[in-house]
């Protein structure tokens, strides 16, 4: 088995039997050589400093209704909020205060017709700090939005394909949303010239190993600068409520797999990872994950964006707790990095 994390850190490619087998061994020795090896490589593209990133929850009204999603349009239980464009500048410049240089401007997905709201608020950031990356994270749109962001100054775009299993896509969301028009999306802001991230939900309602699998080949194939990959939680207002949470286990093995298959990819230790484990964030750190994101938006509407239950919201999730971040980096022999940390290929 050790051979098969040889070939894959070598060749950055295995078989789907070999990626299944890696996923489903039990000898700890082997896992530990699998994250160990993932570890390594890691560290030789990117030293011990871990990127942060300053994560801005711009609203919690989606029109879609996802049905793992707390925030999905059908959950009465949300109190909506939408920031106002002086509230998220407030954020960044309190965040570039502080030192970060990579604001992520998260929300559900709005109809078209806010698109040049963003659009607005993306040339003020950009013209007062230009010195820093913007990153979105606003769902699925079509190329003309996309590409109205992207000249207004945007950099980055997060859109997780959560599956590439068309089965395990439509069991997970509703009829209007299709794995093919995700996936069209992702190649948009790609030919757009935007960093992009995909990724995936581990331990998702119905998810087999094998979809986890058909994920790793995507992902391979598709070559994003940014592999988004965290644990299900539940939320207890969704109709996969009931639905036991993923394992940080196995996201940490999958940490380990994507980066010894794609060196330079940026991977976030996520903080689904902080919410199942206190080591989480530093589980993922050491399988080979070299991203944080603490959590940037007004402290009065955190608890509104509730993809999730119990979603970890306090201490080093904060950037009030910072210095507690930076100790607990310092105790697995980490630092933060403060440059913007863009991917090393372009
Ligand atoms: S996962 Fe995203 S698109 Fe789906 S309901 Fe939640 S916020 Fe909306």
């Amino acid at each position: 088995m050790r051979s098969l994390v040889d070939t894959l850190r070598e060749r950055h490619e295995l078989a789907p039997n070999q990626y299944l087998a890696l996923l489903t061994m039990h000898d700890p020795q082997v896992v530990e050589y699998l994250i160990g090896q993932a570890r390594e490589v890691a560290q030789q593209q990117f030293g011990r400093g871990i990127f942060l990133r300053a994560l801005i929850e711009l609203s919690n009204v989606c029109r879609n209704d996802c049905l793992y999603c707390g925030i999905r349009r059908s959950n009465r239980h949300v109190a909506r909020y939408t920031l106002t464009c002086d509230q998220v500048l407030d954020c960044c410049e309190q965040g570039y205060q502080f030192g970060f240089r990579t604001f992520v401007l998260q929300g559900g997905e709005w109809g078209e017709e806010r698109s040049q709201w963003i659009a607005d608020l993306i040339r003020e950031i950009r013209q007062n700090w230009p010195d820093c990356a913007i990153t979105l994270s606003l769902g699925e749109h079509p190329r003309e939005t996309y590409a109205l962001w992207r000249d207004a100054g945007a950099d980055r775009y997060l859109l997780r394909h959560e599956t590439h299993n068309e089965r395990l896509y439509s069991l997970l969301h509703p009829r209007e949303l299709t794995i093919q028009h995700r996936l069209q999306c992702l190649e948009w802001l790609k030919e757009l010239g935007y960093q992009v991230g995909a990724g995936i939900m581990v331990g998702a309602p119905f998810q087999s190993l094998k979809a986890i699998v058909e994920d790793i080949q995507y992902l391979i194939d598709f070559k994003p600068h940014m592999i988004g990959i965290g644990p299900f939680i539940p939320q207890s207002d969704t109709p996969l409520g009931r639905f036991p949470a993923g394992s940080v286990d196995l996201t940490a093995r999958l940490y380990a797999i994507m980066r010894l298959a794609i060196p330079h990819a940026l991977i976030p230790s996520t903080t689904a990872m902080a919410t199942l484990a206190s080591d989480g964030r530093c589980r993922g750190i050491l399988a080979g994950a070299n991203v944080v994101m603490p959590n940037l938006s007004p402290v009065e509407n955190r608890s509104q964006y509730a993809l999730y239950d119990n979603k970890a919201a306090l201490g080093a999730e904060s950037v009030q707790g910072i210095k507690l971040l930076e100790d607990e980096l310092a105790s697995i022999g980490y630092h933060i990095d403060w440059s913007r940390g863009d991917s090393p290929r372009q």
